[in-house]
């Protein structure tokens, strides 16, 4: 037997070992045993990808069967999804039509799997104008049927499982893409489990060194959390036997990404963060029908032996979030002088948590279908947002957006009826948030019968009554404070469709202004003039005419009668030096044929990660203004309209957009020394207000390590001062050395970079 054969026999075997894995656990599963077609959708599966690796060298079908494996044991879905799983890039990567999938497996399986070839292509095509498309397919199949999108994100997870063996560039737009909307919606799908583990994924490939810290100092403190635990949960257990309860006590450690955030945000150290260890209490409840009562009587009866935090429960047992989570959450004071949050759930609860929405049909009979309510709800909200023409993709994404990590508040109308709203929603959401109508003519609201104006911000608990006026109209300014996608869409809508009407009358009155000057009306002559008038477009001409911003006059006339052949005019054509399209009119070059010519013009290897020297800079690359990273910071590079590289910060928001959106144009890139060039970096320090602290921080920064203070703010404030420093530096290791230094001051309580 030679060595192909020998490796072949050897594939065969990991192949059925690994369908056989999938199937020892779906039998543990309460679902229906449908044994048969799951092996015939798998049977059908190997030999259609016969042949075909992965980039692991790994033969095809292991993903698809990793993926099914996900859905079954990770998110609790049936055969139906199973097999979908395991077809779900037969129709994408093989000869085999949906047709095909239909005759053999029947429809449902067959409209799961069309949805999920819709959307093959990641949730944003390679092209930024297939955004839009690919975007609305998605959410579109995701309200068919939820299941597409459940396993879409079973697809995303094994794919970053296995990211190791990716290109990096391509690492980076799909670690930022998943991070930008899948984890958000894994996240609004109760898929608690998934949510944190994409994030973490995403996180170790975008910052390895962080993580690597991060996990270090986890591992490093791992027993004292432990014995913390152990002496905190010792007199809750006893408490707990007393009761006659089953239960099971778990430690909660929060995951590194979450960590990072934190100390991002905050800007604050690993030590300073004090919740790192929760407790979850998870019990099985004597009678289902007392659930609720039995979490309160455990809240009660631990809060006697620590004292709770009076301002720290959260009731999430009677008021469910949106995405299914129940549970109470309590924090109380350990005898080593912490608060440890303590989460009390019943199983179901806690299934509910880890598995979201699947884990509520397990218990169907024992109720909870409340939420699958409002998940319909929440898919209803897309729906119509998609039934607003919005031409741009990333509006919309930012829009849906909003809608996924909100937290809720509960609010009332005047007739007690209870609303979920998310968190931050103002009077003006809520508004809408009940019908167009009222939003679009909202002039104030009454929130607990005290006058407000409509950008007020509703707290949990408002009774909310709005007023309305027909006189009103939709002002652009209220995008700025509405916070839910709803009345942002709607708003938007409308004011496009008031700006097309706008339009339309600024396009008669420049006829008419055309025809009274007798001036032959071309594509020349209408740019002239909104190059006059510093615009971009006959559009935004067209809108000033319309809306009566601008009147055309002397200064017109005169640039139109000026001799064509006179260079006067072409000074305001073309300021910023582009092209001379003049092509206005007539038909127009699609923005992807214009990517897809710039992509072969440049002569950039993306495939590898480019070096950042200090030669180079200003010439092969640029510094994004954005997020102004120094060197050593984690970086990526993005090929812009210009065919320019800039260096943005991984975690940059900008950067974030652009992995999603424009994934091919992501280059990676990496640091050469930097040595003679300074950067601009804005270090906070934080302490005691004392005479000679700031001589102290000016002497260590400018005397002891020789760098320029560039700019300096001191706030202070009964005893305690706030300080920003602006300086120049070298690298990411002069601020390291710079903190250092200044942490070793002892008024100095905090120093982190912004
Ligand atoms: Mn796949």
């Amino acid at each position: 037997m030679d060595e192909i054969q020998l490796k072949e026999m050897q594939d065969e075997e990991m192949i059925n070992n690994a369908f056989q894995e999938l199937l020892d656990s779906y039998l543990a599963t309460k679902h229906r045993k449908k044994i048969e077609i799951i092996t015939k959708a798998f049977n059908f599966a190997k030999q259609a990808h016969k042949g075909v690796k992965r980039r692991s060298g790994e033969p095809y079908i292991m993903h698809p069967i990793a993926v099914a494996k996900i859905v079954c044991t990770e998110i609790g879905l049936g055969s139906t999804s199973i097999c979908s799983a395991l077809l779900h890039d037969v129709v994408e990567d093989t000869d085999y039509t949906v047709e095909d999938i239909s005759n053999i497996f029947g429809p449902k399986i067959a409209q799961i799997v069309d949805g999920l070839t819709k959307i093959s292509g990641g949730i944003f095509g390679d092209r930024a104008s297939a955004q839009a498309e690919n975007f609305k397919k998605l959410l579109l199949t995701m309200s068919d049927d939820i299941r597409v999108i459940l396993i879409k994100i079973a697809d995303r997870l094994h794919n970053m499982r296995t990211l190791g063996s990716m290109l990096p560039n391509k690492q980076y737009k799909i670690a930022g893409e998943t991070l930008y909307i899948y984890a958000p919606l894994a996240n609004r799908l109760g898929l608690n489990k998934i949510k944190t583990e994409l994030e973490d994924l995403s996180f170790r490939y975008e910052h390895p060194e962080e993580y690597e810290q991060i996990e270090k100092k986890l591992a490093a403190t791992q027993q004292e959390r432990d014995s913390l635990f152990q002496e905190f949960t010792d007199p809750i257990r006893k408490e707990l036997d007393k009761m006659g309860l089953q239960y099971e006590i778990k430690a909660r450690i929060k995951s590194p990404y979450s960590i990072w955030t934190k100390m991002q945000t905050k800007h604050i150290s690993f030590e300073e963060i004090y919740d790192i260890l929760a407790v979850r209490i998870i019990f099985k409840p004597k009678d289902n029908q007392q659930e609720l009562n039995e979490c309160f009587n455990i809240y009660v009866s631990i809060s006697k032996i620590y004292k709770p935090h009076p301002d720290r429960l959260r009731d999430w047992v009677s008021h469910p979030k949106a995405n299914g989570y129940q549970a109470l959450h309590v924090t109380l004071m350990s005898n080593r002088g912490q608060w440890i949050e303590v989460q009390i759930r019943s199983k179901r609860m806690d299934d509910v948590a880890e598995q979201g929405f699947a884990a509520h049909w397990k218990y169907k009979e024992g109720g909870g279908s409340e939420d699958e309510g409002e998940l319909e709800k929440w898919l209803h909200t897309i729906k119509e947002i998609l039934d607003d023409p919005q031409p741009d993709a990333m509006d919309l994404l930012d829009t849906i957006k909003l809608n996924l990590f909100a937290s809720e508040i509960f609010v009332f109308t005047p007739k007690g009826e209870i609303k979920t709203m998310p968190q931050n929603s103002t009077a003006l959401d809520f508004a809408f948030s009940i019908h167009t109508f009222l939003g679009s003519h909202c002039i104030g609201a009454k929130v607990n019968h005290k006058l407000v104006p409509l950008s007020h911000r509703l707290q949990s608990g408002d009774q909310v009554e709005i007023l309305t006026s027909k006189a009103q109209r939709i002002q652009p300014s209220w995008v700025n404070f509405v916070s839910t996608a709803k009345a942002k869409a709607k708003i938007l809508a409308i004011i496009k469709r008031e700006q097309r009407i706008a339009q339309k009358e600024g396009e008669e009155i420049l006829n008419e202004f055309f025809q009274k000057e007798d001036i032959e009306q071309t594509s020349i002559n209408t740019e002239k003039l909104f190059r006059l008038h510093r615009m971009n477009t006959k559009e935004e001409l067209l809108l000033a005419l319309g809306q009566k911003t601008l009147v055309l006059g002397e200064e017109d006339r005169n640039v139109l009668k000026e001799k064509s052949n006179s260079t006067n005019w072409k000074k305001y054509l073309f300021p910023f030096g582009g092209s001379g399209n003049k092509q206005n009119k007539g038909k127009k070059i699609p923005e992807e044929n214009k990517e897809e010519q710039k992509a072969d013009e440049n002569s950039i290897d993306r495939k590898k990660p480019i070096k950042l020297t200090e030669e180079a800079i200003q010439k092969n690359y640029i510094i994004a203004d954005c997020c102004k990273p120094i060197p050593g910071d984690d970086v990526l590079g993005y090929i812009d309209d210009k065919n320019r590289i800039i260096i943005h910060k991984r975690q940059c928001p900008v950067a974030a957009k652009l992995k999603s959106s424009h994934g091919n144009r992501i280059l990676a890139a990496n640091w050469d020394t930097h040595k003679t060039l300074f950067f601009p970096v804005n270090i906070l320090v934080k302490g005691i207000d004392n005479i000679g602290v700031l001589n102290q921080i000016t002497q260590v920064i400018s005397q002891q390590l020789n760098v320029n203070i560039h700019k300096l703010t001191i706030e202070s404030n009964d005893g305690i001062f706030d300080g920003k420093i602006q300086l120049y530096v070298h690298d990411v290791n002069d601020v390291k050395t710079i903190c250092n230094n200044l942490k070793k001051i002892n008024e100095v309580k905090s120093v982190s970079r912004i």
